[in-house]
């Protein structure tokens, strides 16, 4: 609620939804989903430019080996629903993030799924 909260007080409710999920439809509540920074870059800590660190590039490059994907990835916001965020990864298991990976690296899409919908109001 907090952080959903600060992002509508900050941008408004759409530009909230496109960078923060809706009290209750948050993956972290999962306890599937991280967000990971670097000690050395901490600008870049929940921004964009983590993903051109060397942190970034490195959970890039070797996330699905421990099962992860980058949930959010760049490019893909019509299909996620949220810009992209490399700094947020989703735990799958090691199989389906090498698929996931395999299919272009878009949860929704390697599983077939339709588009993120809209929030029900
Ligand atoms: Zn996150």
């Amino acid at each position: 609620v907090r952080t959903y909260g600060h992002w509508v007080d900050e941008l408004g409710h759409a530009e909230a939804d496109r960078v923060s999920a809706r009290p209750g439809y948050s993956e972290h509540q999962t306890g599937l989903a991280w967000d990971v920074g670097d000690a050395a870059t901490p600008a870049c800590d929940l921004e964009a430019c983590f993903g051109d660190t060397a942190a970034g590039r490195w959970v890039a490059a070797h996330a699905a080996e421990y099962g992860f994907v980058i949930r959010y990835p760049a490019g893909a916001e019509d299909v996620t629903g949220f810009a992209h965020e490399p700094w947020h990864l989703r735990y799958v298991g090691s199989a389906e993030a090498a698929r996931v990976e395999a299919a272009g690296g878009v949860l929704e899409t390697a599983r077939g799924l339709p588009p993120a919908p809209d929030y029900a109001d």
